[in-house]
């Protein structure tokens, strides 16, 4: 079931401090099931190689603006932004791309958004390790995904990982009109699953948004640090710390009740 109907009520009145036997696992999708960097940065390099030869920049330097231009995006996007309309998302960013070496064209921009979006399907697949902790961990948990996307380039995305063999429910935040950490995104999601605060667990790669909009919704988190960053100084630090989902199932295990 992929969720992107209702805005989110905040779930409130619920006890903080009791601590119960975990029942629910939330996930985040990118870089913590799916490969999404070197996927992103091998798709843009590989789109600019087939459509933008000769344009005057190489694809490599093209492919790196359009990583740029991306994160630019996703940076920018707060809680509460408006949503660009649909289908002019990728364009955008590829128009930014291409203006950072000087070449203004709208078509282009168009086109290279198209074939990198093929390029990107075709490749996703979840982490090899992801598999089997999921399916071990689906026997024992309600599990679903919080993802910061929009239904526009995540319903195939969805479809081709068919994500619905481990969870309930997948939050699409960017539906919703908000986005992690905002913590009525994983309210809502714990409201969807049925579980409290004190029930859940997150499961994220990104500390500003998956740990700290998991801990300011009440839940415990789990930290894949897969680019070896440092808690932020004097912030609250994750109930554990892993490199990969492969070390999910032990790290569950080693939190108290
Ligand atoms: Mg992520």
């Amino acid at each position: 079931m992929i969720q992107q109907a209702d805005r989110p009520r905040t779930n409130s009145g619920r006890p903080k401090t009791r601590r119960t036997v975990i029942r629910a696992i939330f996930f985040d999708l990118d870089d913590t099931l799916v490969d999404d960097t070197i996927s992103l940065e091998q798709c843009a390099e590989e789109a600019a190689r087939e459509l933008a030869h000769g344009r005057g920049a190489s694809p490599v330097d093209l492919g790196d603006a359009y990583v740029d231009a991306a994160i630019d995006f996703w940076t920018q996007l707060g809680p509460g932004s408006p949503k660009p309309a649909m289908g002019a998302i990728r364009p955008m960013m590829w128009r930014a791309a291409l203006q950072r070496y000087g070449i203004d064209d709208e078509g282009l921009a168009k086109r290279l958004a198209a074939r990198f979006d093929e390029l990107r399907l075709e490749r996703v697949e979840l982490f090899p390790e992801a598999v089997p902790v999921l399916t071990s961990l689906r026997a024992t948990y309600k599990m679903a995904v919080i993802t910061n996307g929009f239904a526009e380039t995540h319903e195939r995305k969805i479809a081709q990982l068919e994500l619905e063999r481990f969870f309930d429910v997948v939050v699409l935040a960017g539906e919703l009109e908000m986005a992690k950490p905002d913590p009525a995104v994983f309210a809502h999601a714990m409201e969807l699953v049925d579980v409290g605060p004190d029930q859940s667990i997150m499961v994220g790669d990104r500390y500003d948004r998956d740990i700290e909009g998991a801990h300011a919704a009440g839940m415990r988190a789990i930290w894949i640090r897969c680019r070896g960053e440092e808690v932020p100084h004097g912030a609250r630090p994750p109930e554990a710390i892993i490199d990969s989902i492969a070390g999910l199932p032990g790290a569950l295990a080693a939190i108290p009740a």
